[in-house]
C-alpha cells in the first residue's frame, strides 16, 4: 500500500525553468526570481500523485524529491 506523497525542491539545484509548475500547478509555485518550490508543506493531494511524478521526472536539474510517507 502507499502512502502520502511529498514533493520537495531542492533550492541549490532549481535552475528556475518551472517546468514542474506548469506540469504540476497544485503543487509547485515560483519565486519572485522564477525558482520554485513546493507548495504548503508539499504534501500531494490525493489524486495528484501522477503529476508529483511527471514534474520530478521532468525536472532537468534533478531538483525534485518526492518522500512517501
Ligand atoms: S523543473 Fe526543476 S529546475 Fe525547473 S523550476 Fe521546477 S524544480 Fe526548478
Amino acid at each position: 500500500m502507499s502512502g502520502t506523497l511529498k514533493v520537495r525542491v531542492d533550492p541549490n539545484k532549481c535552475q528556475g525553468n518551472a517546468r514542474c509548475k506548469s506540469l504540476a500547478p497544485e503543487l509547485f509555485e515560483l519565486d519572485e526570481w522564477g525558482y520554485a518550490h513546493e507548495i504548503g508543506d508539499g504534501t500531494v493531494p490525493a489524486g495528484l500523485e501522477d503529476k508529483a511524478w511527471l514534474a520530478q521526472a521532468n525536472c532537468p536539474e534533478i531538483a525534485i524529491t518526492i518522500d512517501e510517507e
